[in-house]
Parts: structure tokens; sequence; C-alpha cells
């Protein structure tokens, strides 16, 4: 099976990335904010600014070691991902969920038993198009209020990561919470940044999310799924609007604008290949309307995790070290602020709902 490249893609970035920011250098300046609202006035997500010049330079760097991975990985045979990653090669990630509570009731966090199970249930049906299972290790119940409200970026929430987080660059830590602001349905740290930050490392997510939960449309677990995605080092379908390279993905049309609700049969970019990707989990639909991945993120999502956090199959070569691509591999936190995309709803502002 040939599955897509992303090198031929990738080759523009220097060229055309440039172009797709604005001044504020925002990942989504080509989405800017008054269309990132649909016609109800929600807003899911806010992003934080990566500056095109950082952009660049680690894609251009995951470039770089995706062909040394490439390299290493040949010789065996057989169908080959973009950087010597076979989707028939099973993945596994260990996980260890943290349910933040402000008390005991449902309302303060408490969420069930029966929700995590529906929620591991749901990520690892999502995730086999990529091949990998999610395998809880360990879940941890905190009440402690002023963890709950979690806030990107605030001492508290550095307080709680580091205080909960477990295991490696390789492993998943799920943090639950209220968000703050409200209407933040989650977020999540980058595969190349678990090396500069490994305290920050791991996904926020909002605990009536889960399966079962009060955030109706939003409360069938595909936002967890989402953010897993950006753990695994992939980008909004509508990054960069309709602007080549976009998401780096070649598989995922361009698209302008998030979809909102479920907007079926849209097409947002004239010169796009195919109808808006608003079925792919990384764009902003209602859960119900979220169902797939792609291919080429497949792809890109098991080099990304396999250079940066060390998750490689039995059949892959070894000669490209976990801790070679983030750029020091050293432990010590640096203080840094985090990058995060922050995925929200103003519907939950307006109507209170957490
Ligand atoms: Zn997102």
């Amino acid at each position: 099976m040939i599955l897509p490249s992303l090198s031929s893609r990738s080759l523009l970035a220097t060229a055309l990335l440039a172009g797709a920011f604005d001044s504020s250098n925002s990942l989504v300046s080509a989405a800017p904010d008054d269309r990132l609202a649909n016609t109800r006035g929600i807003v899911r997500c806010g992003v934080e600014n990566i500056p095109a010049p950082e952009l660049l330079k680690m894609e251009e760097e995951f470039k770089s070691h995706r062909m040394a991975l490439e390299e290493g990985g040949r010789g065996g045979g057989g169908g080959s991902g973009g950087g010597g990653s076979s989707l028939s090669d099973p993945l596994s990630v260990d996980v260890y969920l943290h349910i933040i509570a402000a008390n005991d009731t449902a309302e303060g966090g408490n969420v069930l038993g029966t929700q995590i199970e529906d929620q591991m249930g749901v990520l690892n049906v999502d995730y086999q198009t990529m091949n990998i299972d999610f395998k809880l290790k360990n879940v941890t119940r905190t009440v402690r209020p002023e963890w709950f409200n979690v806030k990107p970026n605030s001492k508290e929430q550095a307080d709680m990561k580091h205080s909960l987080r477990q295991g490696g660059p390789a492993d998943l830590n799920v943090y639950l919470g209220c968000l703050d602001p409200p209407g933040l349905l989650g977020y999540s740290t980058f595969p190349r940044d678990v090396h500069e930050n490994p305290g920050d490392d791991g996904v926020v997510v909002l605990f009536s999310s889960l399966p079962g939960g009060a955030a109706e449309p939003y409360n069938e677990g595909k936002t967890l799924t989402h953010e897993v995605g950006h753990w695994l080092g992939l980008y909004h379908t509508f990054q960069g609007g309709c602007d080549e390279p976009g998401d780096f993905v070649d598989d995922t049309p361009a698209e302008a604008r998030p979809g909102f609700g479920c907007p079926e049969g849209r097409k947002s970019c004239k010169r796009s290949t195919g109808l808006d990707p608003i079925h792919n989990y990384m764009d902003y639909g209602d859960d119900s309307c979220l169902s797939s991945f792609t291919q080429g993120q497949a792809v890109r999502a098991r080099d990304q995790i396999a250079i940066y956090r060390g998750i490689k199959g039995s059949k892959q070569g070894g000669s490209s070290s976990g801790g070679g691509g983030g750029g020091g591999g050293g432990k010590q936190h640096t203080g840094r602020p985090g990058r995060y995309y922050h995925d929200r709803r103003s519907s939950f502002e307006r109507h209170g709902l957490h």
C-alpha cells in the first residue's frame, strides 16, 4: 500500500507559509476571528500565536528528522509511511488520567468511572485508522478547588501538572477539569515541546465533554480525540485557511474556516480538490459530526511521535531515539509558556455550562 507522502507539500512550506500569516502571526490568520464564529455566535477556538518563523523552524526540523527516520527505516520492505512508519505496525500509548474536582458532585467534576471507560472506548475506536491503541494505566482523583478551574499557563495549572504527571515523553497524561475561561473545551501540547518542557506535556479537557457529560452537543468524547490529535502532532484542518501548505497533510482538503455544527457539502476554498473535511476530528464540528482521520494524518502523527516521543512499532528501526528531535533533550523545566491550541465554544459562556 502506498501512502501519501508529505514531502512534496512540505517543500512548499518555506516558500508559502510566510504569506499565510497576518501581522499578528496567528496560526489561523487566514481565518480571522470573526470567521471563527458560526451563525449562533459560537466560537470554538481561541489559538495562541506561534510566531511564523518558529512554526517554519519546527516544520523544517521535523522534515529533516523525518528524512533521517525514513533512511533508517528502509530495508524491511512492505508498506511504508512517510518516514518509515508502517500503518500495519500497531502502536501502543499508555494513558494516565487525572480527574480534578472541586467537590464530590457531578457538577463539581467528579466524573463517573463508566464515563472514563466510555471515553477510552471512543478514543480507541477513533484511532483505529492510525493503528494506535491507548491503554489506561492509572486514574488519579484530586479534590482541589484551586486546581479545578484549569487556566492555561497559570501557576496553578503548572502546579497541577507537575504534581500529577506520570511517565515519560511517550506517555499520555490527560487532565480533566473545568477550564478557564468558560467555553474552553480543551488544549494540548505538541510533541516537539516535550523535551524542552516535559512537565507541561499533556492534554487538558473539559470534564463534561466526556460521554454522558453536560456539554451537549460536545459530550460524546470527541474533544479528547481532537486534543490527542494535537498531542500526536496534528494541526487543525483549517490551519492556514485556503493557502498552502495548510495543515501539512496532503489528503485533507484546504478549508477556509472551521466547520461548526455539521455543514454537509461545504466547499470553502475554490481551488481545493475536494469538499471541506468537516467530518475530520481535527475540525470543529459537533461531536456527532466528527468521524475520521485521513491516512495522511496517520502518517504525520506516527512520524511525529516516532521522532519526538520515541513511540515506534516493533517493526520499525531503532536508529532514531525519541530524545533526538526535541532540540536539547534537557529534563529541566524552562518555565517558557506552553504552546497550546485552545479549543473552545463560547456557547458555554452564554449558557453557563461546564
Ligand atoms: Zn484544536
